[in-house]
């Protein structure tokens, strides 16, 4: 069976990524992997420049990305205890892009996510993130549902 040394879990801070993380970090200290925690904060490039000077679009994105940072750090100080093998990671763009691409420059070898995020959008089985991920990552995929998600 192929090791699995490296596992990315990518966490939205909402209940069901919690849910996948908890799953994630148990795996990894059961196969003594890797952990990767990665965050993308969901890039409004649409709206770039279009409405509000540049200048202030840069300054957004420091506090965006303070925030996040900050958000990162509390979750990984409340919920990784006793597990010394992990690196947190905060990037830019579209999720499921971002998500896929990290795992392949980490050479992952799986990714972990929830069957929902923050959004709240229901499709039939999945949110838009774990669908696209599922559908485009050459890596395995597992998808991790919280008991009360339909
Ligand atoms: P969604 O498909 O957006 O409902 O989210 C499904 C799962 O994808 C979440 O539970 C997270 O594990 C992951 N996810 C969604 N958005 C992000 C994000 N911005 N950063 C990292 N992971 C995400």
């Amino acid at each position: 069976m192929k090791s699995i040394s490296k596992i990315l879990v990518a966490v939205d801070f909402s209940d069901s990524s919690d849910n996948a993380f908890q799953m994630a970090l148990s795996m990894a200290r059961s196969f003594s992997s890797q952990l990767i925690v990665l965050h993308v904060i969901n890039e409004p490039v649409d709206l770039r420049g279009f409405y509000v000077p540049h200048i202030s679009f840069e300054r957004l994105e420091e506090e965006i990305e303070e925030g996040a940072t900050k958000m990162m750090e509390s979750f990984c100080r409340q919920n990784i205890v006793d597990f010394e093998s992990y690196e947190c990671a905060i990037v830019a763009g579209l999720p499921y892009e971002q998500i896929i691409g990290h795992a392949e420059e980490k050479s992952a070898d799986l990714i972990v996510l929830g069957t929902h995020g923050r959004t709240g959008l229901d499709h039939v089985l999945f949110g838009s993130t774990a669908e696209k991920v599922v559908r485009k990552s050459k890596l395995p995929v597992l998808t991790v549902r919280l008991d009360d998600e339909s």
